[in-house]
């Protein structure tokens, strides 16, 4: 998994100026072919609640096991697909996986919740909910509570009353939403008054540097109270070390996610990493 963070080697696509290397189309048939051909897979991040010392889930995170490069992230192809019907497919297919992996797990007797993460216009194309509410049907004993639809705040920001709605209706099924990279963006306020979400993923950006940065010190302090001010749960993403997540649980976070709690595994390390994780006796007298 120490393999996922080499990224830069080799640039699979030029993002940004897709359309000077390659055209968009064969690019795009490129990448529908990984998806067809079987070559994507999930890795699965844990998160864990410092304040009540367990795990509360997993995030997955989409991979390009590409034949002759490797592993790549999704930074690297999923810029390329935006707005696209591929971005819709490649999304159907991740929540199909997820879900399909939860029930696994669930058989072998751990039900994990597991975080999504959705793309803009997956999330506003018209059978959204539909397919998602199906596929967990599908997946006994999955249920909707036990999905967390991660999204970003441009997505939101688009269009509100729209995606407010889209939201809406999918918690009146009991799916979860976060809103992830919290703070990156110029309408965070906004969104947190108008959309139904449990929980704030602040941003690694901010996260990274508390110890030494006053500035994302106070940033983190702020939105440690804006979170609990509105009832969400606050995760901080990019945590480093122990340490660090000793010093954010002390600043009122409630989960970490991060290299210093564990690196994106493979599905079938899951099982394991649960067994043997224990809270760090450090964020102990933190818990109430
Ligand atoms: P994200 O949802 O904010 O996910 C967190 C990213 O930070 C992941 O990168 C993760 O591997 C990385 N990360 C985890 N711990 C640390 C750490 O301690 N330090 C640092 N610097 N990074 C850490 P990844 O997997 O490359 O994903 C990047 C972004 O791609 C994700 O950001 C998410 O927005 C998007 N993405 C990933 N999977 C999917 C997917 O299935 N669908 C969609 N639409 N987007 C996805
Ligand atoms: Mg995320
Ligand atoms: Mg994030
Ligand atoms: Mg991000």
């Amino acid at each position: 998994q120490a393999k996922d963070q080499g990224k830069g080697r080799f640039q699979l696509f030029d993002v940004g100026s897709g359309q000077r290397s390659r055209s968009r189309r064969e690019t795009l048939s490129r990448i529908e072919h990984a998806l067809t051909r079987g070559e994507f897979c999930l890795h699965y991040q844990p998160k864990v609640n410092m304040r009540l010392g367990r795990i509360d889930g997993m995030e997955a995170l989409l991979r390009w096991n590409h034949p002759e490069l490797g592993i790549q992230l999704p930074g690297t192809f999923l810029p390329m697909v935006e707005d696209s019907d591929l971005d819709v497919r490649i999304g159907r297919w991740v929540i199909h996986q997820a879900v399909q992996q939860m029930a696994r797990w669930a058989q072998a007797g751990q039900l994990l919740p597991v975080s999504i993460n959705i793309s803009a216009t997956h999330l506003q194309s018209p059978d959204f909910a539909s397919f998602l509410l199906e596929t967990v049907r599908l997946h006994a004993p999955v249920r909707p509570e036990h999905v967390v639809l991660e999204i970003v705040e441009t997505t939101a920001v688009a269009d509100i009353e729209r995606v407010s709605a889209i939201l809406r209706h999918c918690r009146e099924l009991g799916f979860q939403f976060a809103l992830d990279d919290f703070g990156t963006g110029y309408s965070s306020l906004t969104l947190l008054r108008r959309l139904p979400v449990q929980e704030l993923k602040i941003d690694q950006s901010f996260v990274y540097d508390i110890l030494e940065d006053d500035g994302d010190l106070a940033i983190t302090q702020g939105i440690v109270a804006l979170a609990h001010a509105f009832g969400c749960k606050l995760v901080a993403e990019g945590v480093a070390s122990e340490a660090h997540g000793q010093r954010l649980l002390a600043l009122g976070c409630d989960c970490a996610q991060g290299m210093g709690v564990a690196a994106p595994l493979a599905s079938d390390a899951v099982l394991a990493w649960c067994h043997d994780w224990r809270p760090p006796s450090s964020w102990r007298q933190w818990t109430h």
